[in-house]
Formats: structure tokens, C-alpha cells, sequence
């Protein structure tokens, strides 16, 4: 009896022990937190806010559904196929028609043509021939082999014959298709963030399915991002983690939209050169400071697949993880000065 009090007792002391000084939850005072999902883009977005006050809830919400309607809005616009501003385009200049690019996506285009420019044609937004032929536009396109070698010789040869972007006039180019896919996400993101600033929401993440901008911090710590594995197995999801303020985050991988034939995996980033996805690494990710540049480097840095230490030269990125095709990992030298990593895969040094 006595032993049963003592023990009971002592069970009651540890767990009353406990409930006092037990550690804060992971990620603090939770009040403060704001986390919103929806579906926009194609992908889920989740947009965290780190509230000044617990009562700033409601408008935090009210901000993100005003988010979310305007990501809807320019997906409509920006979507190559269809009614939307782009989608007419598009379907003007596969008439033969010249076209003019409407003021407010002036900028967009400019930034594209930079950035083919910039990347020596890695990267190039007028690929959307390419991209419909590989089938990787939409979802019921899907295919499960290569498309034809003479197809794959057709476009590319209607590619390098098209007249580059020095807008607002373009055109005519009937083997065009423009396609923002690698470079709008980047945009939105960031005009998201914006609107969210601008409600006075300074401190926040725009995540779009792991590319996503970050503003501020959360309360005095920073804000920590991490960068998923392209090969997830059930012991080792996540490759590494980084802490950033205002900076962007992109990854371009083969393993968003892909598919494999005899053991070989084609995927959604194709080599504008060969007309065939872009071969040498899994995956690319960027940090910078502005989501366009991050979204665009990523697809370059893809693309040049085994070369992209001198493409990140080229373009001005310091900060790049890779994973090779055999699944090592390649980092500049400001990228292994800042993230932690969480997979064990082999670091290949440096040639
Ligand atoms: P994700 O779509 O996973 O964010 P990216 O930002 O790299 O990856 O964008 C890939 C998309 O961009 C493709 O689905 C396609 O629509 C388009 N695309 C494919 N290859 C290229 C390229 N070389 N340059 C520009 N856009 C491309
Ligand atoms: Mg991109």
C-alpha cells in the first residue's frame, strides 16, 4: 500500500515536473503562425505567416484568399494553351499571325528573352512545341514513349529558324509555342509575397509544391526551408535544409512529370539543343534573391546537366545543389557554407 502511494507519488511528481518545464513545442508559439493551403498553378501551395499579434488571424486569412484569387487569375493568363492572354497568343501565331504582347505581360516576356539569352538558349520559353510534343502540357497527353526521332527533328529545326523576343511585337513564327512553365512560377510566387507585404504581412513563405520565396523571419529566428531528395526512400526524404530571409528557393527536377521507357526516365525539362530531355543530373536547386531569377537559373542549371558549374558561373549563382545521375551530390562553395545536410549521399568534390 505504502509502496503503491510512494510510487504513485513519484509518477504524479515527474509528470507534474514535466508539464512545467516541458520544452517548447518545434516552431515556438504556434498562436503566431498562420498556415494556408490551396491548390493553384497545378501544384498545392501553402503560405505561412508569422503573425506580430495572435488577432491578426483572421486578416492574415482574408490575405491569402486574396493571394489565392489572384493566383488563379494569372494562372488563366499565363496558361500556353486555351482562352486565356497567353493561350490566344499563342493560338494567333500558330496561324501565321504576328502578335503584340499586351503591356501588362511585356515584362514577363522580357525577362524570358534575358534569361535565353543570359543562359546561351538552356533555358528557352518558346519551347512549347517541344513540350506538346513530349506530351508533358497536360495530363491527358501523358505518353508512355518517345516521341518519333523525325517529330523531335521538326520542331527543333522550327525552334533554331524562329526570330528571338525583342517585343512587344512578334512574329510571325508559326513553330512557336510560348511556354512560361519554367519562369512563371518564379513570377507569381513573388507577386504573391508581395501582396501579402503590402497587407502588411512582412513575415512569411510563399510555397509553391517546394519553389517558394521567403520574407522576413519568424519572430527572432530565421525562417528553415528544406530541399526534398529527387529519389525519396522511407528512411531519407529530405536532402537538405537551409535557414533564409528574404531569398528565393527553387528546384527543377526529373521527377515532377516523367516517364519511363526500357528503363530510360524522360522528363519535363528538355534540352532545347537536342529537342530530348536534358540529361546529367536529378535535380537543381537555387538560392537567390528574386523568384524569377531562382525559377529560370534552376532550368537552366538542368539543362546544362554535367557543365553546371559553368553555367552557374555564367549566370551569377552562387548558391546551387545538385544531385547527379548517380545520385552524389554537387554543391558550390556558398551552398556547402550554408545548408545542413540531411541525406547521406557522397559529396563529389569540386574538379
Ligand atoms: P517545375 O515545373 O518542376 O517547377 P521548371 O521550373 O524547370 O520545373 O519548369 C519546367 C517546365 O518548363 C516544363 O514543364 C516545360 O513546360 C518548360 N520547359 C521545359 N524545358 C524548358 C527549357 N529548356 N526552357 C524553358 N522552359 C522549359
Ligand atoms: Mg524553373
Amino acid at each position: 500500500m505504502l509502496l503503491r502511494r510512494i510510487l504513485f507519488g513519484g509518477v504524479a511528481l515527474v509528470l507534474l515536473t514535466y508539464l512545467l518545464f516541458r520544452p517548447p513545442p518545434p516552431g515556438g508559439d504556434d498562436q503566431q503562425l498562420v498556415q494556408e493551403q490551396f491548390a493553384a498553378m497545378g501544384t498545392w501551395f501553402t503560405v505561412s505567416i508569422w503573425l506580430d499579434a495572435p488577432e491578426e488571424r483572421a486578416a492574415a486569412q482574408e490575405a491569402v484568399r486574396d493571394v489565392e484569387r489572384a493566383l488563379h487569375a494569372y494562372t488563366r493568363r499565363w496558361q500556353p494553351e486555351g482562352e486565356g492572354a497567353l493561350g490566344t497568343l499563342n493560338a494567333q501565331l500558330a496561324e501565321g499571325a504576328v502578335i503584340d504582347v499586351p503591356e501588362d505581360m511585356q515584362p514577363l516576356f522580357a525577362q524570358a528573352a534575358q534569361w535565353r539569352a543570359r543562359s546561351g538558349g538552356a533555358f528557352d520559353a518558346r519551347v512549347g512545341a517541344l513540350v506538346e510534343l513530349w506530351g508533358f502540357h497536360l495530363e491527358e497527353a501523358f505518353r508512355d514513349t518517345p516521341p518519333p526521332e523525325a517529330a523531335v527533328r521538326r520542331v527543333r529545326e522550327r525552334l533554331a529558324e524562329a526570330p528571338a523576343y525583342d517585343g512587344p511585337r512578334y512574329g510571325p513564327a508559326p513553330g512557336v509555342i510560348w511556354n512560361f512553365g519554367a519562369i512563371a512560377k518564379g513570377d507569381a510566387v513573388t507577386q504573391a509575397s508581395d501582396r501579402l507585404e503590402t497587407a502588411g504581412f512582412g513575415n512569411h513563405i510563399v510555397n509553391a509544391g517546394g519553389d517558394l520565396v521567403v520574407r522576413g523571419s519568424r519572430s527572432d529566428r530565421a525562417w528553415r526551408i528544406a530541399v526534398r531528395h529527387p529519389r525519396p526512400s522511407a528512411t531519407q526524404q529530405l536532402l537538405a535544409a537551409i535557414e533564409v530571409a528574404d531569398e528565393a528557393v527553387f528546384t527543377s527536377g526529373d521527377y515532377e512529370r516523367w516517364f519511363t521507357h526500357e528503363e530510360t526516365r524522360y522528363h519535363h525539362i528538355l534540352n532545347p539543343d537536342s529537342g530530348q530531355p536534358a540529361r546529367g543530373l536529378q535535380s537543381v536547386t537555387v538560392v537567390t534573391d528574386s523568384g524569377i531569377d531562382a525559377d529560370a537559373a534552376s532550368t537552366a542549371l538542368f539543362v546544362a546537366g554535367d557543365a553546371w558549374r559553368q553555367m552557374a558561373r555564367q549566370l551569377d549563382m552562387d548558391t546551387v545543389v545538385v544531385v547527379y545521375d548517380d545520385g552524389t551530390l554537387g554543391m558550390t562553395e556558398a551552398a556547402r557554407a550554408r545548408f545542413n545536410r540531411i541525406a547521406d549521399a557522397e559529396l563529389r568534390p569540386a574538379p
